[in-house]
């Protein structure tokens, strides 16, 4: 393809456009081929105009050009008329528009006669040819219109259908990658989504072999439905979304990732996936080094960081922090911006600047902070302020539901504890054995494992009570309960009994070797003396064992079994185990 020649893109309609170097923006003019009422649609601007006459005069003399089919009345497109119509002779010319672009126009005092669509019933006859003229009212600016060419059945479209084009390209390669040129120019431009689709409404009417649109590449007829559908669910109006930033392919793509990432949130995905989408996204445009926030959990007893770096929440336990960050929150609560190392930045260890806002709730309750940090040499985001401020909602809901998410499970968590331990010494309590013995001795039972029960009991326990009161006896119960767990296996279950009484569990354990643990820690309790405010205070233990050996039909016969051999040991002299 010679972009030098006329292009003749369907029967007698060529493309007479001139390629501006390095522009996205290129801008085309079409010529239909139809004796002395020849059209020239969208001439074009006075930069590109002595080429696009060139190439003109390669298909038709200047003078037999009747008709100069004006879709809106900007530079780009009405430039060269001056020209045109002085190069042409005195030949008689009418500009083809509507009365809006008209009542513009008019003020250039051109020698040339108007032909108002609108006052020939949307249509016009040039010689045999048949144009219609199709309403797509504010897709570009009020009055817009497209031309459709009866003959070849291409659509002229002006504005609609315009692309971005980093390279010159006078047709569209496929339909994927056209719209994704399309997609920003409609975004950006087009005020609304409904606008778009009442404009694309009125044109799926028409049998369309060939978009031809003044901006961006020409369509061919397999793209053309494939594109409409998209469009129809293109978000408009990002114009009024992003005021300061010019770079619309930029916002555009920003625009996307918003979306996405409002779309995780709204589906209930967790921070690390949102956060992750975020950085991925981000790191297109920006060099960002991470995200962190640091927020209060539901008490506000401690801070706990998300950070886009770890997998998990972690908590500081840091009173000094907690308040510093409280006070900062005067500060950073209306939605003040850092870029340079704040007192919050001090407070955190954040080191590079970032952009940092503070994570609210709807009804404006301050929770903690957000920074999203950048590499100090990366100015691109001091000009993406607007941009950036827009991802401070949902990523202040992403941060939110996962504090809550875990605040929740750690109070479940918690509570579970509480329900199954012993306040004082840490073991299970009797509750929870009876949840799970019974289990425990079902499994045993179906599979003929060992399993064997410790009954412990404090020898003269009373007697220590009675002596030195029954705080110094709280302190006798912990030190037994911690030298139980200092000498079982992870898997062993130990429980505070009754008042001074301990079970524990121990699975495939035989009698044997509960009999070696036993000794242990019999041995152990009668050794180490207990340090209270000086004195020493020694206390032995009486100890019975039971295991499967003895046939039991429930668990609670397996415990009563230990609590018989346990008197046993008490009877015999205590400080004893007997099996
Ligand atoms: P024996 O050698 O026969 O087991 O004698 P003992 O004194 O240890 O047994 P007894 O059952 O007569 O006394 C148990 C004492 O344990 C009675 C009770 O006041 C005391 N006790 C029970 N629970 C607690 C507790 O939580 N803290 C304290 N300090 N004492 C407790
Ligand atoms: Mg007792
Ligand atoms: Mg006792």
């Amino acid at each position: 393809m010679d972009l030098n020649k006329p292009i003749e893109i369907v029967h007698d309609v060529f493309w007479v456009g001139a390629v501006i170097p390095e522009d996205q923006f290129q801008c085309h003019v079409y010529l239909i081929k139809n004796g002395d009422e020849s059209i020239l649609i969208d001439p074009g601007s006075r930069i590109t105009y002595d080429i696009t006459k060139k190439k003109i005069e390669q298909v038709v003399k200047l003078k037999d050009i009747k008709y100069l089919i004006c879709h809106h009345q900007d530079p780009d497109i009405v430039g060269c008329i001056d020209q045109l119509i002085e190069d042409s002779g005195k030949k008689e010319k009418y500009i083809v528009t509507h009365w809006r672009a008209w009542a513009l126009l008019k003020h250039c005092n051109w020698d040339v006669k108007l032909y108002e669509v609108e006052e020939n019933g949307w249509k016009l006859k040039a010689g045999d040819r048949l144009l219609k003229f199709i309403f797509t009212p504010y897709m570009h600016f009020p009055g817009a219109i497209c031309t459709y060419d009866t003959e070849t059945k291409v659509l002229f479209s002006s504005d609609i259908f315009g692309g971005f084009t980093p390279e010159f390209e006078l047709f569209a390669k496929s339909a994927e990658d056209y719209f994704e040129k399309l997609k920003p120019f409609h975004e950006h431009y087009m005020p609304s989504n409904s606008i778009l689709r009442n404009g694309l409404s009125n044109i799926e009417k028409y049998d369309i072999e060939l978009i031809a649109p003044q901006h961006g590449s020409i369509i061919k007829k397999e793209f053309i439905k494939p594109i409409i559908e998209r469009m129809k669910n293109l978000e408009c109006g990002l114009f009024g979304k992003f005021t300061n930033t010019r770079d619309v392919i930029k916002l555009s793509k920003l625009n996307d990732v918003l979306e996405e990432i409002i779309q995780i949130i709204a589906y209930q995905e967790r921070f690390y996936k949102v956060i992750g989408k975020f950085m991925d996204s981000l790191r297109q445009f920006y060099n960002i080094d991470s995200i962190k926030a640091f927020v209060t959990n539901i008490d506000e007893t401690e801070i706990l960081e998300l950070n886009s770096e770890k997998t998990a929440i972690t908590s500081i336990k840091d009173d000094n922090k907690l308040k510093q960050m409280i006070e900062a929150s005067s500060y950073i609560k209306n939605g003040a911006i850092f870029f340079k190392p704040s007192q919050l930045h001090t407070i955190f260890g954040v080191e590079d600047p970032s952009y940092t806002f503070p994570i609210k709730a709807k009804d404006g309750r301050f929770y903690g902070v957000c920074f999203i940090v950048f590499n100090p040499d990366d100015f691109n985001v001091y000009m993406d302020l607007e941009i950036l401020s827009k991802f401070e909602i949902p990523i202040s809901m992403a941060i939110l539901a996962e504090r809550k998410e875990y605040c929740t499970s750690n109070r479940i968590i918690q509570l579970h504890e509480e329900a199954v331990r012993d306040p004082l010494t840490g073991l299970f309590n009797r509750r929870y054995m009876n949840l799970l013995a019974e289990m425990e001795f079902k499994k045993t039972k179906r599979y003929s494992h060992p399993l064997s029960v410790l009954m412990i009991d404090i020898d003269h326990f009373k007697n220590i009570n009675d002596k030195y009161g029954h705080k110094v006896g709280d302190l006798v119960l912990k030190h037994v309960a911690q030298e139980i767990k200092n000498h079982i296996r992870s898997s062993d279950i130990p429980i505070r009994y009754g008042g001074e009484e301990f079970v524990i569990i121990l699975p495939n354990t035989t009698k044997d070797s509960a009999f070696t643990l036993a000794e242990r820690i019999r041995n152990h309790i009668e050794a180490t003396p207990i340090l209270v405010d000086g004195a020493e205070i020694r206390c032995t233990v009486s100890i019975g064992i039971s295991s499967m050996d003895d046939c039991p039909e429930t668990f609670e016969e397996l415990v009563n079994n230990s609590d018989k051999k346990m008197y046993l040991a008490k009877q015999s002299g205590r400080n004893r185990t007997v099996a």
